[in-house]
């Protein structure tokens, strides 16, 4: 059973380029009827925090993936590192060095001056003297002298390192008795039975180390797919300059779950040129072999136009609800179908979409000055009053098109065009130009609150 999973270190917030490759983790496990599962790797107790880690599953909740089974916690496993740990060294594939941290330097200090590598020159590797006193021992592991480490990716193809290039009797084990990272990965990912890791490339110099760690205790090694880098425009890795690295900032700015989830689903990988994938799509077509090889870049407007897009589909009694998160309470409007049916083509952002509403629903407090200029002009609260006559004369009124027909019967009793009414109607409503079709304005807020607007503007307007 195909087994992946998410590994993030709890040091912040969920950034997007992590998130992608949980996307492609969690697809390509639903893809194979397998499973996919989280590990928080919270080991380096300085940097992580509980905060950190609960901002990450906030996120993952929001964007409605979920893990299979427990949640695995680094912190929590010392005892098992501690095994492996003492097997290693039973073995004698793993060693105690008692180097100080004053020799460490010189010797790191030395190799520099001699333009060598700076590496561990391996003086503990085969002792069997008295060792120092003082010197609580790191645990370090027999790393090849020589020879390849080969790294067979399934987005890079095999990547062959050399081991005096880059690998050293690595530490396994500090001299409190702390496993360190590339130990503690290999030794999780083969317990949780993970045999296809989908990662970030910055983890590919890693590898070697990993697999030095799974050949050293007898582990299968997994699949690994090392995926390419999210870049900004100019090509640089994507930063906090670039906009949003914080997935719950998508959240606040308004974006949809399934358009960023899209969205990171073509940003290294792609199916022919279809843009619009649903999830039930995503995970029938991703697989990681066609990751990219390449980095991807990140585009705003194309995240842009996916959240519109999905904006525009979906129903609206959802986006009601959506738009509570905004404090637009619209779940109960009788009138809530008219008015997001007439602004959902117009948002771009959740958070655009609310604006939208709250200019409709709320009795404007000021009025546009060019606006003003424009529309009340000539006989403009004439034509105004002649509405509200009308409109206070009518009983049934619940439609856009029953508005509409009152607007009608204005403009042909005072032999007027439609701009006479429609323009000072719209500022006297929402207090500036712009907007959907004051019809479809009126019949949100209905008869009162219309006439009511009319009244204000003319009011406030006339002493002006
Ligand atoms: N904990 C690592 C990180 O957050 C990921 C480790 C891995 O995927 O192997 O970058």
């Amino acid at each position: 059973m195909t087994v992946t999973r998410f590994a993030p270190s709890p040091t912040g917030y969920l950034h997007i380029g992590g998130l992608r490759t949980a996307l492609f983790s969690y697809l390509w496990a639903k893809n194979r009827g397998g499973k996919f599962v989280l590990r928080i790797e919270d080991t380096d107790k300085a940097r992580n925090s509980e905060e950190a880690t609960q901002a990450i599953l906030k996120a993952f909740e929001w964007l409605g993936l979920e893990a299979d089974g427990e949640i695995t916690y680094q912190s929590q496993r010392d005892e098992i590192y501690a095994k492996y740990i003492k097997q290693l060294l039973d073995e004698g594939k793993a060693y105690k060095c008692y180097m100080s941290k004053e020799e460490l330097t010189e010797l790191r200090e030395t190799q520099m001056a001699n333009k060598q590598r700076t590496m561990y020159d391996g003086r503990y590797r085969d002792f069997s003297g008295t060792p120092p006193e003082g010197v609580a021992p790191v645990i370090r592991i027999k790393a090849p002298l020589t020879g390849e480490i080969l790294v067979q990716d399934g987005v890079k193809g095999t990547i062959s390192f050399q081991a005096e290039d880059i690998l050293d009797d690595f530490v396994i084990a500090r001299g409190d008795g702390a496993p360190t990272y590339n130990f503690v990965v290999a030794i999780d990912d083969y317990l949780m039975g993970i045999n296809e890791v989908i990662r970030g490339d910055d983890h590919l110099s890693n590898t070697p180390k990993q697999i030095v760690v799974y050949e050293a205790l007898g582990f299968k090694i997994p699949a690994f797919y090392h995926v390419p880098m999210i870049h900004n425009s100019s090509g640089k890795k994507l930063s906090k300059r670039d906009g949003a690295t914080d997935v719950m900032d998508y959240k606040e700015m308004g974006y949809t779950p399934a358009a960023l989830l899209n969205f990171l689903v073509r940003l290294g990988w792609s199916h022919g040129d279809q843009e619009i994938f649903s999830m039930q799509e995503m995970i029938e077509l991703f697989n990681p072999k066609d990751i990219n090889k390449s980095a991807s870049i990140y585009n705003t407007e194309k995240l842009d136009w996916l959240n519109s897009h999905y904006i525009k589909n979906t129903p609206n009694a959802e986006l009601a609800e959506l738009l509570t998160a905004y404090d637009i309470v619209l779940t109960s409007h009788d009138k809530k179908e008219i008015l997001l049916d007439a602004l959902k083509e117009r948002a771009k952002t959740l958070k655009e979409l609310a604006t939208l509403v709250e200019e409709i629903v709320t009795t404007p407090s000021s009025f546009d000055e060019k606006a003003i200029k424009k529309a009340f002009k000539g006989d403009a609260f004439d034509v105004l009053e002649a509405y509200s006559t009308k409109l206070s004369n009518a009983d049934e009124l619940h439609l856009p098109s029953d508005y509409h027909s009152l607007m009608e019967e204005v403009v042909s009793e005072m032999e007027i065009g439609f701009g006479k009414i429609g323009m000072p109607l719209r500022v006297a409503l929402l207090g500036k130009m712009g907007g959907p079709n004051i019809d479809v304005i009126m019949a949100v807020i209905g008869k009162e609150e219309t006439l009511l607007r009319i009244k204000n503007s003319i009011r406030a307007n006339s002493l002006a």
